[in-house]
């Protein structure tokens, strides 16, 4: 039996949003990214572009992989519209983000994210399910309502496939350029074994491999090394940062150098 116990990576996703606004500009950015990020040792990282752009988007290999920004959660039909996990897999997508907090304020409810849960996971798609809280309050609700989010995202899932499942704590109120303020490490840490604790209350989980927890809102090459030092999480989800490939590749070298 091979007791050699494989040595865990860093996650890093980059989420491009509704960006940028043509496949040349996608194209220079994602050239860019994949080389270094080709190189990286320690760290596993995935683009989640605009699907027109995917396509045209190589990967090879498992270092650095296309992830989606959403899935619909039905093989094909009549959906107008949609993009399926179907396929999503059979352009050898390997993530997909849901539940993502803009997808939420358009109306996404914790049903349909389950569902789509269970589609990416039935096409061997990683969810990365994204949760958090719009505001913190002092008497600890968020808490709650985080508990609500990751329970009902994952109701009637098997134990089995936790493993297979990515969670990213996204505070909305510290997302995108009207973020509020950065989280201290302190607080992300906190959400961190909060959502440890409550995985382990739905699933005993420790004789299963881990979920991974990512951290993301306003992750920049300023901030990572700090996040992934102190927060007790698995890796980062990024949104602007992203964009900007000096900025992303300075974010994956420095996650490179971060023992684990
Ligand atoms: C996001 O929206 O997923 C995100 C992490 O955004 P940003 O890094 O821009 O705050």
């Amino acid at each position: 039996m091979n007791m050699v116990k494989e040595k865990q990576k860093w996650l890093v996703v980059a989420n491009w949003k509704m960006n940028p606004v043509s496949g040349k500009l996608a194209k220079q950015v994602f050239s860019s990214v994949k080389k270094v990020a080709n190189k990286m040792r320690n760290v596993d990282t995935v683009v989640c572009p605009p699907y027109i752009y995917m396509e045209n988007m190589k990967t090879s290999g498992h270092r650095f992989v296309l992830g989606a920004q959403d899935l619909f959660p039905v093989g094909e039909g009549s959906f107008t519209g949609n993009i399926s996990y179907l396929q999503l897999k059979n352009l050898g997508v390997k993530y997909s983000l849901i539940g993502h907090s803009e997808k939420r304020n358009q109306g996404e409810t914790n049903e349909a994210i389950n569902e789509k849960v269970k589609a990416g996971l039935k096409g061997m798609i990683t969810p990365i399910i994204c949760i958090g809280e719009k505001e913190r309050d002092e008497s600890g609700e968020y808490l709650k309502f985080i508990k609500e989010q990751i329970s009902s995202s994952l109701s009637g899932l098997p134990k089995t496939s936790i493993k297979d499942i990515v969670v990213a704590y996204e505070p909305v109120w510290a997302i995108g350029s009207t973020a509020k303020r950065e989280p201290t490490t302190k607080e992300i840490f906190e959400v961190t074994i909060f959502i440890k604790k409550v995985l382990s209350d739905i699933y005993d989980t420790k004789s299963v491999p881990p979920t991974k927890i990512l951290y993301g809102g306003s992750v920049d090459d300023k901030n990572v090394e700090i996040i992934l030092k102190e927060g007790g999480v698995d890796g980062v989800l990024v949104g602007r940062a992203s964009l900007d490939p000096k900025k992303f590749s300075e974010i994956l070298k420095k996650v490179e150098n971060i023992k684990r």
